[in-house]
């Protein structure tokens, strides 16, 4: 994913969105309190680091590559010891340097005839080269996408099979989808891929690619969500996760729902109520299909406004070395929370 409202952001929105930062937990008459719902079961942090390490130890999941293969592999198979319906959407794309890739989204219900539903997306592949770098001998270097893809993945995968154990008196009152799009992080970085070109320029910069195409040809056929959520570098030590602004504009009230119930359960370090600009990611595409979607992502909390990436972003360093069950935790009860509130 990248930024893109970057310079397009007038100043004068610019300026709104320092000047009047919302810092209290804002009051939405219309949601239950975390008090009056359930408590969700507990988020086995665990579990969810050793997801993340076991798609890591595939090696980097590029499309076209074996460890992509052999990882999706795996997670359609441990989707299916859940007890869950899983379908695959095999699909192919262009990237941005003109490469043919084949990649697949992996779709994974519980409670499949419950009517009204929510859904978790993330995407688990990785960028192919690591051009975060700020030393450019490294950009081409492959990356781990350790919190940039599997750690989203995993928390994904950790709800799920919370859910699937609790017995019938202790679900939530809404199916869950978790919907693993293909894909995402091959695209077109002006800032800082050298001397290529785009050559989708006339029809997109590549990114997204698998959430695209699930969009424009959902799975299953007429899919509805009441709202999604997407998960996207959930994973890293200090994460910290601001209001991102398509996810203002397109899904204010998940929003709130989402950060009002990080702070009742412990968890406003991690969820700052921080207006932030909009970025590309998944979200932008399934917004457009209809589905109100908000991206939790790992928005560094100071740095200026033009810095909207971790340092790891895109990095070599985004390896299991920055991996911390805490942050995975904060994510994973939040959005347990909030399904359970439902
Ligand atoms: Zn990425």
């Amino acid at each position: 994913m990248k930024n893109f409202l970057r310079f397009s952001l007038l100043p004068a929105a610019a300026l709104l969105l320092t000047a009047c930062p919302s810092e209290k937990p804002a009051e939405t008459a219309s949601q239950p309190s975390a008090t009056q719902a359930p408590a969700a079961p507990a988020f086995n942090a665990d579990s969810a680091y050793a997801y993340t390490a076991k798609q890591v130890a595939f090696g980097p999941r590029v499309p076209n590559t074996p460890a992509h293969v052999a990882c999706g592999n795996y997670l359609v198979t441990k989707l299916k010891t859940f007890g869950l319906s899983v379908r695959e959407q095999p699909f192919e794309a262009m990237t941005f340097d003109g490469t043919q890739i084949k990649g697949r989204n992996i779709i994974a219900q519980y409670q499949p005839t419950a009517a009204r539903r929510v859904a978790l997306f993330a995407h688990w592949d990785t960028r192919p080269f690591a051009d975060g770098e700020t030393d450019k001998a490294k950009r081409k270097l492959p990356m781990d996408g350790a919190s940039d893809g599997a750690s989203a993945v995993a928390v994904a995968m950790e709800i799920i099979r919370t859910l699937s154990r609790q017995p019938e008196k202790m679900a939530p009152n809404v199916g869950v989808d978790v919907i693993l799009v293909d894909a995402e992080d091959w695209g077109f970085d002006a800032d800082r891929i050298d001397g290529q070109k785009n050559l989708l320029a006339n029809n997109g910069d590549g990114w997204c690619l698998g959430s695209r195409y699930w969009a424009k040809n959902m799975v299953p056929p007429g899919y509805k969500a009441e709202y999604g959520i997407l998960l996207d570098m959930v994973g890293a030590k200090d994460g910290r996760f601001t209001r991102e602004g398509t996810s203002l504009a397109k899904a204010r009230s998940v929003v709130d729902k989402i950060w009002n119930t990080a702070a009742k359960i412990g968890y406003s370090d991690y969820f700052l109520f921080k207006d932030t600009g909009a970025i590309t990611d998944d979200h932008v595409y399934i917004n457009e299909a209809g589905i109100p979607t908000v991206d939790i992502y790992d928005h560094p909390p100071f740095g200026g406004e033009n810095v909207y990436f971790p340092a790891y972003h895109h990095t070599t360093a985004d390896n299991m070395s920055i991996i911390d069950r805490k942050t995975m935790k904060a994510v994973g009860q939040t959005v347990m929370q909030v399904l359970y509130n439902e």
